[in-house]
């Protein structure tokens, strides 16, 4: 079976650095999708609240027999329960539908900024570590000023940030304010959601025919190389045990910089939501 390499987290935590993203995978799929996914040898799985998917996740790892602390779970925390004491009970709720004590990962999904209740969100989220509830805490869509506010008033730098992320968008005031920090990177929508077409790009097209590997494994080899996490989702087979057989190639020095040049400077490769938009 492929070995994963992991990542260590600024809490010392080991995060494998490929798992499977469960966006979008409907509830009815998933514990298939995701028993699927353990058993051709992914360890981490990304879910969030608002999938709605969480039972099948919880049922799936519970069914798989596979040791809970060999499995690196990931959920998060909805915009509309950043207030008083609702992450707690948020959380509570995705522990009972994902059958478990702990979570590995809890992040924060949207900063929401109109609403501006982040920086409580964030308190409460410590909390819940220091309860041991989630091993780590961290962030999504967070960009520079909110990342900034939450560490210069709690001190404590989240050990992720969770944001779009892939070579026609490739965020890079926050990466390199992230690799500032300490902070990883775990990129979503890595192969552009299937709605920007990155699989025709010239270096990737390339890259793909020296290697004899997709397009679609060039893409998330290139995000490995620059160190960044990744998730990528499908529900067909062939593809979950394709987007794990990336660990058999490397991209040279000069593939991944042409890659890197195909950054949309003006943000035009975006395909999900603005941060600022989403309240
Ligand atoms: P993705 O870039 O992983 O794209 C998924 C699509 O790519 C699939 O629907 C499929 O059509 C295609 N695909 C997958 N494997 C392929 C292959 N081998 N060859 C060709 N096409 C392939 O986008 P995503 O699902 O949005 O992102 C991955 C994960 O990131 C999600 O499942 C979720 O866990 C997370 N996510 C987080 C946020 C957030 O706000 N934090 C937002 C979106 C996604």
């Amino acid at each position: 079976m492929t070995s994963i390499p992991t990542i260590q987290l600024n809490d010392g935590h080991d995060i494998p650095q490929l798992g499977y993203g469960v966006f979008r995978v409907p509830p009815a799929d998933t514990e298939r999708t995701v028993s699927e996914a353990l058993e051709v040898g992914y360890r981490h799985i990304d879910t969030a609240a608002i999938y709605g998917n969480e039972e099948g996740v919880g049922a799936a790892i519970e069914k798989s027999g596979i040791p809970r602390h060999e499995i690196f779970l990931t959920t998060k925390l909805w915009n509309d329960r950043h207030e008083g004491d609702e992450p707690r009970a948020a959380l509570g709720e995705s522990l009972e539908k994902l059958r478990t004590d702990f979570v590995d990962l809890y992040l924060i999904h949207w900063p929401t900024p109109a609403r501006d209740n982040y920086l409580h969100a964030w308190e409460k989220l410590i909390e819940l570590r220091d309860a041991t509830l989630a091993r780590s805490i961290g962030v999504s869509n967070f960009l520079v000023p909110h990342l900034e506010k939450i560490v210069a008033s709690t001190g404590v730098i989240p050990a992720v940030d969770q944001i779009e992320l892939h070579p026609a968008y490739q965020r890079r005031d926050i990466a390199e304010w992230a690799a500032a920090h300490g902070v990883a990177i775990e990129a979503w929508g890595p192969l552009g959601q299937g709605k920007y077409d990155l699989f025709s790009l010239e270096p990737v097209h390339a890259a793909s025919v020296a290697h004899g590997k997709t397009p679609a494994q060039v893409v998330l080899r290139w995000h490995l190389q620059k160190g960044f996490v990744v998730f990528p989702k499908s529900v067909r087979i062939e593809r979950l045990r394709k987007n794990l057989a990336v660990f058999d190639f490397t991209l040279s020095d000069a593939e991944i910089a042409a890659i890197d040049d195909l950054d949309s400077a003006d943000g035009s490769g975006r395909v999900g939501s603005h941060p600022d938009d989403v309240n």
